[in-house]
């Protein structure tokens, strides 16, 4: 079935907002065994949008819009479509007595604007909307075009998803393909390019599953994906003694999970000290709903004052080593772990640019991990802009924690 999805919005084409709605979808289609053969971002232009969905009208068997359906005058998705299709919008009587129902919960009385939002062509059918104001829209074979299925939702995320989700979704069960499930092994430490010739063997003997490699700045993904589970099974047993250590995960999971439910496994606790990475792991850390079963905190020492206030160190003995430096590195981890009394604790300190400072090359960075048997340090220097220095230096500290867990 060709599907086509058209994400509607001006601000989408500015850097303002980026289009996750299309992404989202593909994802619940690929979940049926469907997917976009097309995606196109518009903005609200009346022309625009009525050339596109002529187009698509011409060459796709499901449309999608997202966006367009609120009650101001750059919201027209309905009316091109009912346009284009010689249909007339009338009043939904439910869509009205379910917008009133919505306004009088909230004490306050919809302004004439609103209704507008109630308007449905007529051979379509109204999509309830349960957390938001503008109902959707299912139109199934419009006149002209039997077969053709349009879906029209609106852009706030939160409203698209459950609408998609509890009333798009059964009705396009009939039309799926086999359900496809998704083996995901997220490996740390490894570059791509290695990776996949690690893996070549493996992927070739599971050659009739689909595969990816997937990398980013923090870890790199390895995703097969088949129809039966059975077989995915079989491909983990596979990658597992292939990968070894490397492997930090499966599923849904992510590096700073499978730290947190090590250090749990262990009933062990973390501390830290960034310099550097200036409070990104305790963020992505405490990301995780129960973070604090084994994460304490972290103490954000960017300055030498900072460093000397919070966690006790000599101004002028770090001075003389350099703040950015494997000593500093070590005192920052010993002195996060007795201050917070921590199993573990990670010092980080480093040059994230864009200057090179106190003698230290952009990208030089130290990692010191202090702990039951001693503290071990790790000096990377490493190529990227400031966040992405950051974001690598920080997945490079919870790596060194990991694989010292499953040691
Ligand atoms: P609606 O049909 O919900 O009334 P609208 O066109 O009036 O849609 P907007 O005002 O454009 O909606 O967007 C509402 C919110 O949803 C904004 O925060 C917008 O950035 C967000 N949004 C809209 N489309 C998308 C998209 N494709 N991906 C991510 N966010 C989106």
């Amino acid at each position: 079935m060709r599907i086509e999805c058209i994400a509607i919005g001006t601000e989408l084409l500015t850097t303002r907002r980026v289009d996750t709605n299309s992404v989202w979808l593909g994802e619940r289609l690929a979940g049926l065994g469907l997917g976009f053969h097309r995606k196109t971002a518009v903005g609200d232009s009346r022309e625009d949008l009525a050339a596109l969905f002529r187009e698509a009208l011409g060459r796709s068997e499901l449309i999608v819009t997202t966006g367009g359906l609120g009650p101001t005058f750059d919201d027209f998705t309905k009316e091109l479509f009912a346009e284009l299709l010689g249909a007339e919008l009338v009043e939904d009587a439910g869509s009205r007595a379910d917008m009133l129902a919505f306004y009088a919960a909230r004490n306050r009385v919809p302004p004439q604007v609103n209704f507008k939002q109630a308007l449905i062509p007529v051979g379509a059918e109204p999509l309830k909307n349960p957390v938001g104001t503008a109902p959707g829209v299912w139109w199934q074979d419009p006149a002209g075009h039997p077969g053709v299925r349009i879906v029209m939702l609106p852009g706030v995320p939160r409203e698209m998803k459950c609408m998609w989700e509890d009333q798009v979704e059964p009705r396009l069960k009939a039309l799926a393909g086999a359900p496809v499930h998704t083996l995901r092994m997220v490996v740390a430490g490894v570059p791509e390019s290695n990776l996949d010739e690690r893996t070549r063997e493996v992927r070739e003997r599971h050659g009739h599953l689909d595969w990816t490699i997937l990398a980013n700045l923090t870890q790199v993904e390895l995703l097969a994906r088949g129809s039966d589970p059975a077989d995915l099974e079989a491909a983990r047993r596979d990658f597992e003694p292939v990968l070894g250590p490397d492997l930090v995960c499966l599923g849904d999971a992510n590096l700073e999970d499978a730290v947190l439910a090590g250090l749990q496994a262990r009933g062990e606790t973390l501390a830290l000290a960034e310099s550097m990475t200036g409070g990104l792991l305790a963020s992505r850390l405490t990301a995780i709903p129960g973070a604090s079963a084994a994460f304490q905190g972290s103490a954000v020492v960017y300055t030498v004052a900072a460093k000397q206030a919070l966690l006790g160190l000599d101004p002028v003995w770090l001075e003389g080593v350099g703040t950015v430096s494997e000593p500093c590195a070590i005192a920052l981890a010993e002195a996060a772990r007795q201050r917070l009394g921590a199993t573990w604790a990670l010092g980080i300190c480093g040059n994230a640019g864009p200057d090179a400072e106190g003698g230290a090359p952009v990208g030089r960075f130290y990692v010191a991990l202090a702990g039951p048997g001693g503290t071990t340090v790790r000096t990377h220097t490493l190529a990227g802009d400031r966040v992405e220095l950051q974001l690598r230096c920080a997945a490079l500290a919870l790596d060194l924690l990991r694989r010292q867990l499953i040691d």
